[in-house]
């Protein structure tokens, strides 16, 4: 179950930021998902609520935007970005396709006190 994963990286990233800058609160949140990484922004934003749930966090402002996908095609070397989850060449129909952006989960910006 990967969105458990995922709750782990972020709240590590984001405890990591608060314990830099000293704040005891985020205000303000805003993360980039790659469209490759299967999740859905509201799926992030939830995850992203419950880890702030109970802790002087809640109720900060979550948003999460998603990365198109961009494929490297291997057999005809077309870079294409894909709309939905199908990872295929749109060129030449090849499964041989490397990803080469989204697969990012990226923590955009932080706001706290
Ligand atoms: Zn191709």
């Amino acid at each position: 179950m990967h969105d458990i994963g995922l709750a782990t990286v972020l709240e590590e990233q984001i405890h990591k930021v608060m314990e830099d800058r000293r704040w005891t609160r985020i205000l303000d949140v805003q993360v980039k998902v790659g469209q490759l990484r299967n999740i859905s922004p509201t799926a992030v934003q939830l995850c992203i609520e419950e880890i702030f749930r109970s802790t002087p966090s809640a109720g900060a402002r979550v948003d999460v935007t998603v990365l198109a996908g961009v494929i490297h095609c291997k057999v005809c070397g077309a870079d294409s970005t894909v709309e939905d989850d199908l990872v295929l060449c749109p060129r030449c129909a090849s499964t041989n396709v490397e990803a080469v952006q989204g697969d990012e989960l990226i923590l955009k910006s932080l706001r706290g006190e």
